[in-house]
């Protein structure tokens, strides 16, 4: 995909969420924003950012092209660091079913929730793949998010997990989204290991994670880590692999019981440990010591009508927050960074500053990619959102609605919301 050289200049603020490293604690309150803000771009990189004044001299005598964002806040574009983006099939009656009283673990243990994904996802060609899931991408992408991570994990078997993994390998290569790939083989038991949980685990660690591995198709390797589906001694032997394999891990822990997720994912050193909606005071310690990203996804527990994860607990312990989506066709089927926003700063009392730090620099982080993205710092990717409104604080406050005008991926603009209706 090409990229674009330019000089976005006049921005009320140039939110710059400055670093190259997560943000803990109270450093996730520090924006590092400039009032005026401009930042020149080459060849789809960051070469400076500062005050318009001052940026505009540097950029003097080159022919760039100039977006004035004159009562506009700029951000860095947004990290979606936790979904499951890519599946066939849909659940909506399931989400009815929940609703109407039935649990999310007991529809599963019938051989629906992620069963029924998994053989919807067996059946679907790559084609049919491809062309749902660059639709999501897109819907994403109009949210500002420029950076998804992708599991895999409604395959279960070899060939449809490697299926998934390439095709979203493939999407990377035609959308302007990059995806991050992470191997979830451990999602839940098969049908064809129903009851021989160890006999799948043993499949897991023999056959596919050297597999994703060698073949580079993964980055990451994830556990769902709970109650009747992977126990933390499962869990561990799936994640010691995957580290043994040269994967950097990552954990659902404490979604819907407290297992003590959070503790496996800080001894591990678990990049992220997400959810977290359980997770006890000894847990919390615990991913502060290790320095753990925890991933949260308050529209899964918005949507499964969970309490939410302990959020002021988790930052006032000195740990690094990320804010994620969780989209997927059971628990959450929602990709609306515009809810993630209302909902963290409404119901998980974070402040708006927090929420920016959490959907930017600490999500890179939760992906080892706070060097390349997730701020706007020279040398980064040119990745950026421009905000309708003058001021990032806008976002939560205007609730649950989309207040991105235009995305800019490596210095193209990607969309542009006052171009998509036309009358
Ligand atoms: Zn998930």
């Amino acid at each position: 995909l090409k990229k674009g050289s330019l000089l976005l200049r006049n921005a009320d603020e140039l939110v710059t969420c400055s670093g190259y490293s997560a943000k803990r604690g109270t450093e996730m309150s520090d924006l590092a924003i400039i009032r005026d803000g401009a930042v020149l771009v080459e060849d789809g990189i960051i070469r400076a950012g500062g005050e318009t004044e001052e940026i505009a001299s540097a950029a003097a005598g080159t022919s760039f092209e100039s977006i004035d964002a004159h009562g506009k806040a700029v951000l860095p574009g947004f990290v979606d660091a936790h979904t499951h983006f890519l599946f066939g099939g849909y659940r909506e009656e399931e989400f009815y079913w929940r609703l109407s009283g039935e649990s999310y673990l007991d529809i599963l243990q019938r051989g629906g929730g992620i069963l029924s994904t998994v053989r919807a996802t067996r059946n679907s060609p790559k084609q049919k793949l491809l062309e749902a899931g660059k639709r999501r991408l897109d819907s994403m992408l109009s949210f500002g998010v420029t950076t998804v991570e992708g599991k895999s994990g409604y395959g279960l078997d070899r060939d449809t997990e490697i299926k998934q993994l390439e095709v979203m390998k493939e999407l990377d290569r035609g959308h302007p989204v990059d995806i991050v790939r992470t191997y979830l083989g451990a999602h839940t038991v098969p049908e064809e290991y129903k009851g021989r949980t160890d006999a799948y685990v043993d499949f897991i660690i023999e056959e596919v994670l050297p597999l994703v591995s060698k073949t580079g198709l993964a980055e990451f390797c994830d556990v769902f880590c709970e109650r009747a589906v992977f126990s933390i001694e499962q869990s561990r032997r799936v994640l010691t692999r995957a580290k043994e394999c040269g994967l950097g891990i990552k954990m659902h822990a404490d979604e819907i019981h407290d297992l003590g997720g959070a503790e496996l994912a800080a001894e591990l050193g678990a990049v992220s440990a997400d959810h977290l909606l359980h997770t006890s005071d000894s847990g919390i310690r615990a991913l502060a010591q290790a320095g753990t990203v925890a991933i949260l996804l308050p529209c899964t527990a918005f949507s499964l009508k969970e309490k939410f994860a302990r959020a002021r607990s988790m930052i006032d312990s000195g740990i690094a927050v990320a804010l994620s989506t969780d989209m997927n066709p059971g628990s959450c089927f929602c990709e609306s960074i515009p809810l993630v926003t209302a909902l963290s700063v409404m119901y998980m009392d974070m402040t708006a500053e927090e929420v920016v730090s959490a959907i930017t620099i600490n999500a890179a982080a939760a992906l080892n990619r706070a060097d390349t993205v997730g701020s706007i710092d020279a040398g980064k990717k040119a990745d950026f959102v421009i905000l309708e409104h003058p001021s990032y604080k806008y976002m939560p406050y205007h609730t649950g609605v989309n207040s991105v005008e235009r995305v800019i991926k490596e210095g193209v603009v990607v969309y542009d919301r006052l171009k998509a209706i036309s009358y």
